[in-house]
C-alpha cells in the first residue's frame, strides 16, 4: 500500500530524483517520488545525443565550471565513477565506455539506465507516481507542505527537490522548474541555455551537411582567446554541434565572437603544411577538391574553394601560391563569426540555477529551509558534455538520499 504520509517526498523522477528516492527507500524510509510527466527519466534517455551517458571515465572536478565548481567535489567522492558502475551493475545495467560519449549501458542506453533506477526504487519499497505535478510548496511551522495535484496535500518529514534544469522545454524543462525552490526561500541565478549548438555566419558553408570531424576549437573575442576545446564536431547547414562545441558554448554570451576551427588537432602546423603541399604536388592535374580528398572531406574542400572564390573545376596546377597558402590557413584556423546559439529548444543543459552557497555540499541539505534537500541539474553547477552533469545529478541524488532524515 502506498504510504499516505511518506517520510520523504522526492519531486522529479530524473536521474537525481530516482537515485535519491532509491537510496532513501533502501534505508527503510517510506519514499514517494512524484513526476509530472507520464514517463520517468526522459532527459536521461536522450542525453548525450541519444547515447544516454550516465557518467564518464574522465570524471574529475576540473570538468565542472563556474564560480563555485568545487561544490561538486564531495558528491564525486561520495559516488565516484567506479562505484556508480558497480551500482548500475547491481541494478541490472552494466556500463561500458563509449568513446566520445561517456559511460553508457550498451544494451538500451539511457532507457536501460532509467529502468535500473526505477527498479532499484521499487525493489527498495519506494513508490513512483507519474502524471503528478507538484504545484506549490511551503514551509509552515516545522513541516513542509506540498500541493501535489491529484495526490492532494502532502506533509512529508523531508522533501528532496530534483526538478531539473530549464533546457529542452518539450521534455519537461522550463524556468518554472525552479519555482518550488524559490517558494522555499532559495535564490536562483540567471538561467540561460548551456551545451548548445552554435549558428555560424558562413553562407559558403550552407551546403555542408552532416560532416563529423575531430577538431580543436578556439573562441575569439577580438584578439583574445576566451575558450578552447577539442573533440568531435558536427557541421550541418551553418550550425555547429557536438562535444567540442558544447564544451565552449557557455562562453557565447555576447555578440562579436568568432569561432576558430583547426581541422587537424593532432598535427603540428608544419606537418599539415608539408602534407598539403606534397599531396597537391603529386596530383597537379586533378581538380583541387578531389586532390584534397585524403586530407579533408570532399564537401568541405568544395566549400573552401567557394570561400576562396576558386572555380569548382579548377585543377591543382591552376592554384596560385597565395591560394595554396590561404587554403592551408583555413584548414589550420578557419575563423567564422558566431551568429548566435540555437537557444533553449536545442540546449542540452542549463547554465545557472539554485545558488550553491545555499546548499551544504556534504549533505545537499538546504541552508535556508529545514527538512529540504536539493539535487541535480537544478543547482548552479555546469559540467562538460559527455555524462559529467549526469554523474553529478546521480551523485548528488545519492548523497541527498543517504543524508535525508539521517
Ligand atoms: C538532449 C539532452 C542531452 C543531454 N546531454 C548531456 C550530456 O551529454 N552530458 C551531461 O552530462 N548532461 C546532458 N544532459 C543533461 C542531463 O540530462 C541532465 O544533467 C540530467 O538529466 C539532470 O538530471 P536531473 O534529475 O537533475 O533533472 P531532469 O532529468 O531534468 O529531471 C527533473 C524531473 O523533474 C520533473 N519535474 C520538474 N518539476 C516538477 C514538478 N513541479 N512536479 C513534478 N515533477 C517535476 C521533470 O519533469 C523531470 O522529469 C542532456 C540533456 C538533454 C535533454
Amino acid at each position: 500500500m502506498p504510504p499516505s504520509q511518506p517520510d520523504v517526498v522526492v519531486v522529479g523522477a530524473g536521474a537525481s530524483g530516482l537515485m535519491a528516492g532509491a537510496t532513501a527507500a533502501a534505508r527503510g524510509l517510506r519514499t514517494l517520488v512524484l513526476e509530472r510527466r507520464s514517463l520517468p527519466g526522459q532527459r536521461l534517455m536522450v542525453s548525450c545525443m541519444g547515447a544516454g551517458a550516465v557518467s564518464n571515465t574522465g570524471l574529475e572536478v576540473s570538468r565542472f565550471h563556474g564560480r563555485e565548481a568545487r561544490f561538486v567535489s564531495d558528491a564525486l567522492q561520495a559516488l565516484p565513477a567506479d562505484d556508480l558502475c558497480h551500482w548500475f551493475a547491481a541494478a541490472g545495467a552494466e556500463l561500458h565506455d563509449l568513446p566520445h560519449y561517456g559511460l553508457v549501458a550498451p544494451e538500451g542506453g539511457g532507457a536501460a539506465a532509467v529502468a535500473a533506477l526505477v527498479d532499484a526504487l521499487h525493489q527498495a519499497g519506494g513508490e513512483l507516481r507519474l502524471d503528478t505535478i507538484v504545484r506549490g510548496a511551503r514551509h509552515s511551522g516545522d513541516a513542509i507542505e506540498l500541493d501535489a495535484g491529484p495526490s492532494g496535500l502532502l506533509q512529508p518529514r523531508a522533501l528532496v527537490l530534483a526538478t531539473g534544469g530549464a533546457h529542452m522545454p518539450r521534455l519537461g524543462g522550463g524556468t518554472e522548474n525552479f519555482d518550488l525552490a524559490r517558494s522555499l526561500g532559495h535564490t536562483v541565478s540567471p538561467l540561460r541555455p548551456g551545451q548548445v549548438p552554435l549558428r555560424l555566419f558562413a553562407p559558403w558553408l550552407e551546403d555542408v551537411t552532416g560532416l563529423w570531424m575531430e577538431v580543436r576549437l578556439r573562441l575569439w573575442d577580438g584578439a583574445r582567446c576566451v575558450a578552447e576545446s577539442t573533440g568531435s564536431m558536427l557541421l550541418a547547414k551553418g550550425v555547429a554541434t557536438g562535444e567540442a562545441v558544447f564544451n565552449l558554448s557557455r562562453h557565447c554570451d555576447r555578440s562579436g565572437l568568432e569561432l576558430g576551427i583547426c581541422f587537424f588537432p593532432e598535427r603540428e602546423p608544419e606537418q599539415v603544411d608539408e602534407w598539403l603541399f606534397r599531396t597537391l604536388g603529386e596530383r597537379t592535374r586533378e581538380p583541387v577538391a578531389r586532390a584534397l580528398d585524403n586530407i579533408i572531406p570532399l564537401s568541405l574542400a568544395t566549400a573552401f574553394l567557394r570561400k576562396l572564390t576558386i572555380k569548382r573545376t579548377a585543377r591543382v596546377q591552376e592554384l596560385s601560391l597565395l591560394q595554396r597558402k590561404r587554403l592551408l590557413a583555413d584548414m589550420l584556423d578557419l575563423r567564422l563569426p558566431v551568429a548566435g546559439t540555437l537557444g533553449w529548444q536545442a540546449a542540452e543543459s542549463t547554465l545557472g540555477g539554485v545558488a550553491v552557497r545555499e546548499v551544504d555540499p556534504r549533505t545537499f541539505a538546504s541552508r535556508k529551509t529545514p527538512g529540504l534537500y536539493l539535487a541535480g541539474r537544478m543547482l548552479d553547477v555546469a559540467g562538460d558534455w559527455g555524462g559529467f552533469e549526469q554523474h553529478f545529478a546521480l551523485a548528488s541524488g545519492f548523497v541527498a538520499g543517504r543524508m535525508v532524515l539521517a
